[in-house]
């Protein structure tokens, strides 16, 4: 399924790829607090942090063939399959289940998409009814129709459709449009020369070909309609937005009314448009990209009928080849998973189906997870954490030099306001509106789209719920959310190695503390600053203090865009900036919290040979080990705002007095060592 998630700042990028681990869980045994088997301590802590916290590690666990990486994250995503395998395989087999209720709906997506009998039978025939209403287009105005008609499916041929709060009325939610369209993931992808996009372009074509050839064209015409879309493709990827114009609230922020779509785009009946989907009385949206919409209507004057009813077999068969047979299946891995990825080969079938039911019935599994494997010690415990880090990042508001005391009141202001959800949401998602049958894999899982575009569409001029989540309890990550002004965790990430119930606080403030910084200081990021304790899109800096939050933040582009990943690719400043402020700022308010945590106790006696304020920064390094391919790490580089797991821990330690006063061998001259003056201080 896939997915986009548009203005929620996370921890780590969300994927489904995961390491092959086997199940840790054994009850007895205890998750160790930190592993110094993992380091290299032949490595200088002032060379290469990183390495020196996990070269060991890096070296002793390759990436399995069916991975793309290998890290902290993936461990612990692979162990949460294995309890969610649990739940699913419970109710899978589960007897005298009550139709229609969550547990049958459960076991039956999950059994009907591991029935690859019926899957390889049925090929592409359920999925009649959508080529049937291509073959019938003769105008663009049936090509609107048609494309309204998947986007229903969140099959969306032209652009996402969703709703959210107006970032500047918070109290309403309105209807969004996003830039969409292209089967590459990026624009950029589009028009870059460098050898290796190029040859992914090559590759791209190839695969359009194949998938038309799986549809039963003759290879000449494959390859002719390989070629339009290839063209069309690049023609919205020109009018599309770059991504960090995307990170600008400001200029994504462009709310029209329907005489104003009209005006923008003429040559689309938005009238027509809204009805088809099922929201006739939709009377305004955000356009996130005002020049792709143009670029959009003007396709629709100058491409011919019959390109676009290509385009839309393309958007429907890319959008559905994971879930169909096995020719479709294999050859949307080969270009997705290995040209993208760097995959060598697939994970088993149960993980991938069990995933996908986990997408698709989110909360009821959630509830389900949480009930099994969440202890409600361990809710009160992350909650006490964030009240700690809470008064650790006012502390470090209150004494910042480069603010004034105007801005600083409002800063407060926000924190103080900041919304804290932690394990799982106290009101649950009701899914007695989704039909899942035996029937047939792929239309469980275009159900279950179909589902999920109501659910946020029906939101549209509804009062915001307040219990509402934007991450299922079961998913590995953490976020803010700049028009709510909340952080979130589930109850996924907080386990071992991000939070562990039996190690001291050093450790689990240098790793879930730092998560918990993180996500509060993307309240205060060149993105998240911009939005208001009410998370109204409002300037609430004076013009002084915004130009010296620029100031710093100017070093800290400089300073990462020097990292070089690969050969000759380096890390984009700009592009993954609001995420290296929030490092920083979460390592340094994490810091601070564990140091506050301490006042009026005894000193703590060194573990393992290590201080306690050095296994902060050790349980900081451990928590970011990761081996990944060199294809995905340069997809990474194009697409992902965060930086290379290696970049996230050398590129904030090296900033931070703390570091140096912990670890005081390192001296000037170290290879990554930075002076007083070479430190951006932000929060
Ligand atoms: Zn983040």
């Amino acid at each position: 399924m896939k997915k986009i998630i548009i203005g929620m700042l996370t921890f780590a990028l969300l994927h489904g790829c995961t390491s092959n681990v086997k199940k840790t869980a054994d009850p007895v045994k205890k998750y160790p607090a930190f592993d110094v088997q993992n380091m290299d301590t032949t490595v200088k802590p002032g060379d290469d942090f990183y390495t020196y916290t996990n070269g060991a590690w890096l070296k002793n666990n390759p990436i399995p063939a069916d991975k793309n990486s290998r890290s902290s994250f993936d461990e612990l995503i692979e162990k949460n399959r294995h309890d969610i395998r649990e739940i699913i395989e419970e109710a899978a087999g589960a007897k005298d289940v009550q139709v229609g209720s969550d547990t049958a709906k459960i076991g039956t997506f999950y059994n009907t998409g591991m029935d690859t009998v019926s899957i390889e039978q049925q090929g592409v025939s359920l999925l009649k009814i959508f080529f049937d209403k291509i073959d019938s287009i003769q105008s663009i105005a049936d090509v609107q129709s048609v494309g309204a008609f998947f986007q229903t499916y969140q099959i969306n041929p032209f652009f996402f459709l969703f709703s959210n709060q107006d970032s500047k009325n918070s109290t309403s939610v309105i209807a969004q449009c996003y830039q969409g369209g292209i089967g590459l993931p990026d624009r950029d992808y589009y028009f870059i020369n460098d050898e290796s996009t190029k040859k992914i372009r090559e590759k791209y074509l190839i695969h359009l070909t194949k998938m038309f050839e799986l549809l039963k064209e003759e290879p000449s015409l494959a390859e002719k309609n390989a070629k339009t879309i290839m063209k069309m493709e690049t023609q919205l990827a020109k009018a599309s937005f770059t991504n960090i114009e995307n990170q600008d609230p400001q200029k994504t922020y462009n709310k029209v009314t329907i005489e104003g779509l009209n005006k923008l785009a003429p040559y689309i009946n938005w009238q027509s448009y809204f009805t088809k989907v099922g929201y006739p009385g939709l009377s305004e949206v955000n356009i996130y990209q005002p020049s792709f919409i143009k670029e959009l209507n003007s396709m629709m004057k100058t491409v011919p009928v019959e390109d676009w009813k290509t385009f839309l077999r393309w958007q429907l068969i890319n959008s559905t080849a994971a879930y169909l047979s096995k020719d479709f299946v294999d050859q949307n891995f080969d270009f997705y998973n290995k040209t993208l990825s760097g995959q060598e080969k697939m994970e088993p079938r149960w993980k991938l189906i069990l995933d996908l039911t986990s997408n698709s019935l989110g909360e009821s599994i959630g509830r389900l997870y949480v009930k099994k494997y969440f202890p409600p010690v361990a809710k009160q415990k992350m909650t006490d954490l964030v009240m700690n880090l809470k008064k650790s990042l006012k502390q470090r508001i209150e004494n910042l030099t480069w603010m004034g005391p105007q801005t600083k009141l409002e800063a407060l202001a926000k924190l103080d306001k900041m919304g804290v959800k932690v394990g799982y949401p106290d009101k649950w998602r009701d899914y007695s509106g989704l039909a899942i049958s035996h029937q047939s894999h792929v239309l469980n899982v275009l159900n279950s789209q179909a589902f999920e575009f109501r659910y946020s569409m029906d939101k549209v001029g509804k009062p915001v719920d307040p219990t509402e989540w934007g991450m299922t309890p079961q998913t590995v990550n953490a976020y803010y959310n700049p028009n709510r002004n909340e952080i979130v965790f589930p109850a996924g990430i907080l386990q071992p190695p991000f939070f562990n119930l039996d190690a001291d606080d050093a450790i689990n403030y240098g790793a879930i503390g730092m998560a918990i910084g993180h996500e509060m200081t993307h309240g205060f990021d060149n993105m998240g600053r911009q939005f208001d304790k009410d998370g109204n899109l409002r300037d609430w800096w004076t013009k002084e203090d915004s130009k010296a939050f620029d100031a710093h933040a100017a070093m800290l582009i400089g300073q990462y865009s020097k990292y070089e990943v690969l050969d000759s690719t380096f890390v984009n400043g700009k592009h993954t900036l609001g995420e290296n402020i929030a490092d920083l700022g979460g390592a340094t308010v994490a810091y601070n919290a564990y140091k506050l945590s301490l006042e009026g106790h005894e000193a703590i006696k060194p573990i393992d040979g290590f201080t306690n304020f050095q296994r902060f920064f050790l349980s900081y390094g451990q928590v970011w080990k990761n081996n990944m391919r060199d294809e995905e790490l340069r997809k990474r580089v194009k697409t992902d705002e965060h930086s290379p797991s290696k970049v996230r821990i050398n590129g904030v330690v090296y900033n931070m007095p703390e570091f140096y006063a912990a670890f005081p061998d390192i001296k000037q001259g170290d290879k990554l060592f930075r002076t007083a003056e070479q430190r951006p201080v932000i929060w």
